[in-house]
């Protein structure tokens, strides 16, 4: 692969959903094209994977690139940039490796990536090394940069949060957090209803029928001036910490994570929050306690079935990766409930998982006896508590595992390996 005479190639693109700044796959696929023309080599094929993350989901697991591995008669890939193909080093190396196996390398139009030489692959790897690096280095400085803002008491920037605004910090450069003099009144109103014991229902409806005034710039009153809240809103606002003082404050938590834990706040050297008392509403203990209210109050059945399933715990530590022997974490993969690997990321859908896990607890282990009854009958009167769910699962469960496979729309039960246990061991 040396020589520089008439090549056959493939050509590959990919667009995530989320909002990198990105060139469609039809401009992608348009210079790739350029690219082989200006070479003389022949075009064998298009590949793409669109709406396909490039940080969720390892090349092989992607169905655009699967099936141009699976295909012959080509001895070089053509890409439109590195960060198409993979945005982790060790992906690329492995993808790579697969072309190379076969025979091919990979060229890049816009990066000085040419996998077809020796020389050239050398050159791509130190590159994608020292990118690699140099994203870390960027989210380093960006995590401490929001840390000493905090610590001078000035504002990170992010959504503002109900009954605040922004102002010009009286100390120095940026930005302070002060409070709203037009929604504050409105806001203890909230606040004081929920620690009395008031429903998050009801303080909506109580809301929109007194025309309390939408959050700033909110979505509903762009959208044809409507004045209705709804539930997420207030729920949002009363679990801010905001209320006590406090400033969310989670760097380990990844984007893709559940809602943010109120607990998660700033916190000082000796871990104690750090509290600006000129913007707290209630105090830290009865923060805590306003928590407890919410919490206790949105049972499963109360919350809508969209909002639950990502954080559902009905999977909590049950399934296990079977490449990489872990426990699969929930998640969720473009707004979409998932389990997924830790150490390889590869993703299981669960709006189809669990309804296939459930069928098949009732059809195989409905009869097992349990408790005095049997599997099925617990799990009627379990109702919708995934915690009871989990259990009886678990009395019945050996070992549960999912296989790595194509990452497509479509539910392939033959990555699920489900084992009972015997039925004489099943505790009755
Ligand atoms: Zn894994």
């Amino acid at each position: 692969m040396t020589t520089h005479q008439e090549r056959r190639c493939v050509l590959y693109a990919r667009l995530s959903v989320t909002k990198e700044e990105s060139v469609s796959i039809a401009r992608q696929l348009q210079s790739c094209r350029r690219y082989a023309e200006a070479r003389g080599w022949e075009v064998m094929g298009e590949f793409i994977d669109d709406g396909v993350s490039a940080t969720a989901n390892r090349p092989e697991d992607r169905n655009g690139w699967a099936t141009l591995l699976a295909t012959t008669d080509f001895d070089a890939v053509i890409i439109w940039k590195v960060d198409r193909l993979a945005r982790r080093v060790l992906d690329f190396l492995q993808a790579d490796e697969a072309l190379q196996k076969r025979g091919a390398g990979l060229v890049a139009v816009e990066d000085p990536i040419d996998m077809t030489s020796p020389q050239g692959r050398a050159f791509a790897v130190m590159l994608a090394v020292f990118g690699e690096m140099e994203a870390e280095a960027i989210r380093a400085r960006v995590r401490a940069a929001r840390a000493q803002l905090l610590k001078d008491g000035r504002w990170a920037g992010g959504g503002i949060p109900y009954g605040y605004q922004s102002a010009a910090n009286p100390d120095g450069p940026g930005w302070v957090l002060v409070k709203d003099p037009v929604r504050q009144p409105w806001l203890a109103e909230v606040v004081g209803k929920a620690l009395s014991g008031e429903t998050v229902n009801a303080i909506t409806t109580w809301m929109t029928a007194q025309g309390a005034p939408l959050p700033v710039g909110s979505i509903a009153r762009r959208k044809s001036g409507a004045t209705a809240w709804n539930r997420q809103t207030v729920d949002g606002i009363l679990r801010n910490p905001v209320l006590a003082g406090m400033t969310p404050h989670n760097p380990g938590r990844p984007k893709s994570a559940k809602r943010a834990d109120p607990f998660a706040v700033f916190r000082d050297e000796d871990g104690k929050p750090v509290v600006n008392h000129a913007l707290a509403v209630i105090s830290a203990e009865e923060f805590t306690v306003l928590q407890r209210l919410l919490d206790a109050r949105s049972t499963p059945q109360a919350r809508k079935r969209s909002e639950r399933e990502p954080t559902s715990p009905f999977l909590a530590r049950v399934v296990r990766c079977d490449h990489c022997d872990v426990f699969l974490c929930r998640g969720t993969n473009q707004k979409r409930p998932v389990l997924y690997c830790p150490s390889c990321r590869q993703t299981m859908s669960r709006s189809t998982l669990d309804p296939h896990l459930i069928d098949r607890l009732i059809a195989e282990r409905g009869t097992e006896p349990l408790g005095g009854s049997t599997v099925a009958a617990h799990w009627a009167a379990a109702g919708t508590s995934d915690d009871s769910r989990r259990e009886i699962l678990l009395t019945q469960l050996q070992s549960l595992r999912v296989r790595r496979g194509v990452v497509g729309r479509y539910f392939d039960s033959d990555r699920v390996l489900l084992q009972w246990k015997p039925a004489s061991d099943v505790d009755v």
